[in-house]
């Protein structure tokens, strides 16, 4: 198969070598830029120290969700956006459907005009999630809303509009919406906008998040049988696999749940002709809640199997000191890679182990990155159960009788996290000190928290396991609670210790229950 070829954006200047197999054209930091009044300009000034960072080994780009909120720039998000112009960066805004973007149709509006709001699967208008994409009105405001949106940032080079933030079922049932996939119903509002941003600054772009339910439902051909396109040339793909397994690289076809994912990938390659971008997780706190995720290895194999692809920028999702902090290694080893800065996998670990932690213990935490990312293939890997669908590490559990597996292979741990802190305690006797000793003692801290986040997830796979399946109850007890909260609470005391300045508000998976309602009720990111 031919692949067509893509235009790369932003500054391409980066020293290394550039043939190798990992490099992507276009990298970049995929941020929440809003985070509200009060802390959003301290955020940002984390994101802009990241964007900094990440330049130095490679990164090319931004892309900024929830810059806006409710039709105003955030502090956090001009603070941002202006570094990007500054710095000459490319960057992209935009965001999910109610928590980034003005309400297209106000919930006040409900009572007057249900006919632009979308119809659940019992057949009643609801204000909820998406709207109904058949109705013109409806759309035109929607599109009205972005057009707005470009006039308030024209240096953006693309504008996203993401579905609402589900994992399905937020889409239109009304007799004309009836029949049509998620992913078309979306189409239509994406090829609308598209249109209408061309027309107001031609060569602008716009995105199509291919996530959750919209994953599914994409046609054979990017063009149909009556020779209309499934979207304009302008729209790319940001093809956004955040359930996928990250114990096997995406295009491992041992893996189970991977296999869906590539496949998905690649029939997104046709339908966009050739058209994609990628949002990885690479660094999310949100996502890996309480782990210092490391898997240099399965990044680096993700870059060769994009770039096989074909694919024309790769993201990956930070929130600020937090990101580097618990999945530094992550961020370095992507950026190095894929902008050609390193060739080997193992030489981007060590230059990010010599850059943390000082030339005298390299080798050491060269070693512990290894241990690490070899322990956490016993946790990480959810991808082998029957379950049609199926949570992991990240979320609560549906019922199932392969978590007791699961569970046992979480207690098997114990004793490579013994050993894994046995290794940053000898490192530390070796350091050179100053920040490199600092950023070990916040590794320190990095691990412990990881090991309690194992007992969490112990307890939330026992009660899978046991209460729901035997019981067919998945009810927390009293004492399920408690334990879990003094859990929090524990990690929440060790995070406080880190001798690393973090300014921002990064606990979102971390944080004790009551600070996690607060967010919840406050600025929550998501
Ligand atoms: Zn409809
Ligand atoms: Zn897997």
């Amino acid at each position: 198969m031919k692949i067509k070829s893509v235009k790369h954006h932003g500054p391409s200047g980066c020293p290394g070598n550039h043939s190798n197999d990992m490099v992507i054209g276009s990298r970049a930091w995929c941020v929440e830029a809003a985070w509200g009044q009060q802390e959003g300009p301290a955020y940002a000034r984390e994101l802009v120290d990241l964007l900094h960072w990440g330049m130095e080994r490679g990164i090319n780009g931004v892309d900024m969700l929830h810059g806006e909120r409710g039709g105003y720039a955030d502090p956090g998000g001009i603070v941002l956006e202006e570094e990007a112009i500054r710095l000459r960066v490319p960057f992209t805004l935009g965001g999910h459907v109610r928590h980034g973007f003005p309400p297209w149709a106000p919930e006040s509006m409900f009572e007057r005009r249900p006919d632009l709001f979308r119809m659940d699967a019992g057949g009643k208008r609801t204000p909820t999630g998406n709207f109904c994409t058949a109705n013109q009105e409806a759309l035109g405001r929607a599109v009205g809303e972005l057009t707005k949106l470009l006039d308030r940032h024209p240096r953006a080079r693309l504008i996203q509009a993401f579905p609402d933030d589900v994992l399905g079922g937020s889409w239109c049932h009304c007799p004309r919406c009836q029949g049509r996939s998620p992913a078309d119903q979306y189409a239509t509002l994406i090829s609308a906008a598209a249109g209408a941003l061309d027309a107001r600054m031609p060569g602008m772009e716009m995105g199509f998040l291919l996530y959750h339910d919209t994953l599914a439902g994409l046609p054979d051909k990017p063009v149909g049988a009556d020779g209309s396109r499934f979207v304009p040339p302008n729209v790319y793909a940001l093809y956004a696999p955040r359930e996928r397994c990250y114990a096997h690289a995406i295009d491992d076809d041992t893996c189970p749940r991977n296999r869906f994912y590539w496949q998905s990938a690649l029939r997104a390659r046709e339908a966009f002709e050739g058209r994609v971008d990628v949002f990885e997780y690479y660094g999310d706190t949100v996502l890996w809640r309480g782990f210092n995720v490391a898997i240099p290895h399965v990044i680096a194999a993700d870059l060769r199997a994009y770039q096989r692809l074909g694919v024309r920028e790769v993201q990956a999702l930070v929130f600020g000191t937090c990101s580097l902090w618990a999945h530094g290694l992550n961020l370095a080893v992507f950026a190095c890679l894929s902008s050609g800065l390193e060739s080997d996998t193992d030489a981007a670990i060590a230059r990010h182990a010599r850059e943390r932690f000082g030339r005298k213990i390299e080798r050491r935490m060269v070693e512990y990155y290894l241990a690490l990312e070899k322990a956490q293939s016993l946790y990480l890997g959810f991808c082998h159960y029957e379950d049609e669908w199926m949570h992991d590490l990240r979320s609560f559990f549906a019922p199932s009788r392969g978590y007791a597996e699961h569970r046992q292979r979480a207690a098997r741990c114990a004793e490579p996290f013994r050993e894994l802190a046995e290794m940053l305690s000898q490192a530390s006797d070796h350091c050179e000190g100053g920040p490199f000793l600092a950023n070990l003692k916040a590794e320190q801290a990095s691990l412990e928290i990881a090991r309690i986040e194992l007992e969490k997830l112990e307890l939330r796979l026992a009660i899978a396991d046991e209460r729901i399946v035997t019981e067919g109850t998945d009810v927390w007890t009293e004492e399920d609670t408690a334990r879990q909260s003094a859990a929090q609470r524990r990690q929440w005391e060790i995070a406080k210790t880190v001798p690393v300045e973090i300014r921002g508000r990064i606990f979102v998976g971390l944080a004790p229950s009551e600070q996690h309602r607060e967010n919840q009720a406050g600025n929550c990111p998501n």
